[in-house]
């Protein structure tokens, strides 16, 4: 990890171990520090990081053997717009919650966590790879203004910190609001995004390696419009990156 990198956990660690006690946030039983986003070592243990094999494109896991090329349920079904998407680990119990919490109920002592998450799936594999610049996916203003932060900017900065590769803030902007997607079905939740994300109209793009960071990939339906935007404006290629997949 690099020094900024681990001046930013410094920083949330020195800030809320003044206020927390040094117990798991999840099961309220075991040791646990701001660090270690006040979660402890047996609910890590419970984090089903993903693994090969899982499909090509949009990085969905799937079990067992196949004597015939896996052909993906989720791309088959959506038109998705990134070259590749990547998740560090499942989406269910401690994750969710973790995230849940961090999210909605500004629980930001768990970000540690996730963005520890996060980098140990990630730095691996980007190590080979050179990318020109980090694009998280933006909040509506409105939204950012009520949540007051981007759960996705944040994790970006961990992942720019660690990585060197800088931060672009500015290319990407959500310009319509849209509603909470957990009760859309999947066509309801693409018609939803298609006209959410604009890039900036002053920027000049040329075939640039982006890749795109949320906290949690669904069905693709979010960072797909995003890609569709970048690529459009003449980004090269878009990778997209999270925290946790959704199963
Ligand atoms: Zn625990
Ligand atoms: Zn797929």
């Amino acid at each position: 990890m690099t020094a900024l990198a681990e001046s930013l956990l410094k920083q949330v660690d020195a800030g809320l171990a003044f206020f927390y006690p040094e117990t798991c946030q999840i099961c309220r039983m075991e040791r646990a520090t701001a660090g270690d986003g006040y979660v402890c070592s047996h609910c890590r243990s419970q984090v089903h990081f993903i693994k090969p094999p899982f499909c090509e494109r949009c990085g969905l896991p799937y079990s067992g053997d196949f004597t015939t090329p896996f052909e993906c349920t989720n791309c088959r079904e959506m038109e998705l717009h990134f070259n590749s998407a990547r998740s560090a680990v499942v989406a269910h119990n401690v994750v969710r919650e973790a995230i849940h919490r961090y999210k909605y109920q500004r629980a930001l002592w768990f970000e540690p966590f996730l963005a520890d998450l996060l980098l140990s799936a990630v730095l691996p594999t980007l190590r080979e790879q050179s990318w020109d610049f980090i694009v998280p996916v933006p909040l509506h203003p409105l939204k950012h203004r009520e949540r007051e932060f981007n759960q996705a900017e944040r994790l970006a900065t961990y992942l720019g910190a660690a990585t060197g590769v800088p931060l672009n803030l500015k290319l990407l902007r959500r310009i319509r609001p849209t509603a909470t997607q957990t009760r859309l079905t999947r066509q309801q939740r693409a018609a939803n995004m298609r006209a959410a994300f604009a890039v900036c109209p002053r920027a000049r793009l040329d075939g640039e390696r982006i890749i795109l960071v949320d906290d949690v990939f669904t069905t693709g339906a979010t960072t797909s419009a995003c890609a569709q935007v970048l690529k459009a404006a003449g980004a090269g290629e878009v990778c997209v990156w999270t925290v946790a997949r959704g199963l």
